[in-house]
């Protein structure tokens, strides 16, 4: 089969590689018919996830149909078009039964384990473990597109975001970056009832669809002015619920310092430097400060919103690809400001 294949820092390749097979008994082969690039493997491109290495096959969101089962599998058969999530549920340990499968102890002690730990989905067919605690079947009449991003962002951007900021319905919020991410956190804190979204980013072309197909309500340019202008959209109270999506030192110190005492910063950003928390000036705030990777826990809900028309998550893919052409939809989604991509849809 064709694949993905990372080749150490920098190199990228669409390889014949072999087919994949059954290994474990809980194991599926699926037939990968729509995928996705995330920011992730960007950065494992850059050679920032030293777990990953040379020869792995990348990707961890698709759609697919069953091909095969392990002899353990018995609520799945040949033929299912299921969600395959980011992270993997082993279903059995500690974690998994506390519903934190972001932590999953079957395989390396965490839940990310496609295009990482082992061979993803950025390929033709793809070896899924622990296959029925993992996957989600696609209901009827809900297509690929709809569903793709429920694999990881939308997830992320509720669970990390909307969840752990604890949003209730009338809420201001403030998300700082509108990326993908960032975007997602939006949508689903409109599903949990966020009175007032404000969107914080340093691109207009991303406020743009902030606020035109994400739920935005208010939009707000990065930089100096940020803070003074969201305290004057909140009558200088600050905002409920801060999340940062963007995972650098200067959007985290700006989310604690809009959001309201008592209120929640709910950290989505993925950070590569340290960070200074001011607790000079936040030990009087009483702010809460949470942070986390996505376990997938709300995919269900998640999905039943998409089939409901409740979220429209495919407005989150603006460039769609070939799975052949694979390498060019990198290079579009590597330079996404060039070309004011959000996410890519990659389709066999
Ligand atoms: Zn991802
Ligand atoms: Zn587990």
């Amino acid at each position: 089969m064709k694949a993905l294949v990372f080749g150490g820092p920098g190199q990228r390749s669409w390889d014949t590689v072999d087919d994949p097979g059954i290994q474990d008994p809980t194991d599926v082969i699926v037939k990968v018919e729509t995928t996705t690039i995330c920011g992730t493997d960007l950065h494992i491109l850059k050679g920032d996830v030293p777990a990953v290495t040379e020869g792995r096959i990348l990707g961890h969101e698709a759609v697919g149909t069953v091909v095969e089962t392990g002899a353990a599998v018995s609520s799945l058969k040949q033929g299912d078009r299921v969600l395959v999530p980011a992270i993997t549920s082993c279903g059995r340990c500690g974690p998994c039964k506390a519903g934190m499968a972001a932590h999953c102890e079957a395989v390396g002690g965490i839940g990310w384990i496609f295009g990482h730990l082992i061979d993803g989905v950025q390929a033709e067919y793809a070896r899924v473990p622990f296959a029925e605690t993992s996957v989600h079947l696609v209901p009827e009449g809900v297509s690929d597109q709809q569903v793709l991003f429920l694999a990881d962002i939308l997830p992320t951007g509720y669970e990390i975001g909307v969840q752990n900021g604890g949003v209730v319905p009338g809420d201001t919020i403030a998300v700082v970056g509108a990326g993908p991410v960032g975007l997602a956190a939006m949508m689903t804190a409109a599903i949990a009832g966020a009175g007032r979204i404000i969107a914080v980013d340093t691109a207009e072309s991303r406020l743009k669809h902030a606020q035109k197909s994400f739920g935005a309500t208010h939009t707000v340019i990065g930089g100096e002015n940020a803070e003074a202008e969201i305290l004057e959209i909140t009558g200088g109270a600050g905002v409920d619920v801060a999340m940062e999506a963007v995972g650098i030192p200067a959007t985290f110190d700006l989310c604690t310092r809009i959001v309201r005492p008592g209120g929640r910063v709910a950290n989505i950003g993925v950070h590569g430097a340290p960070t200074t928390l001011h607790l000079e000036d936040l030990w009087i705030k009483n702010i809460t400060i949470t942070t986390g990777l996505v376990s997938g826990s709300t995919v269900p809900t998640l999905l039943k919103l998409a089939r409901d028309g409740r979220i429209e998550a495919e407005k989150l893919g603006t460039h769609h690809f070939a799975l052949a052409d694979i390498e060019e939809a990198y290079d579009v989604f590597g330079a996404a400001g060039e070309h004011d991509a959000l996410k890519v849809v990659i389709q066999a």
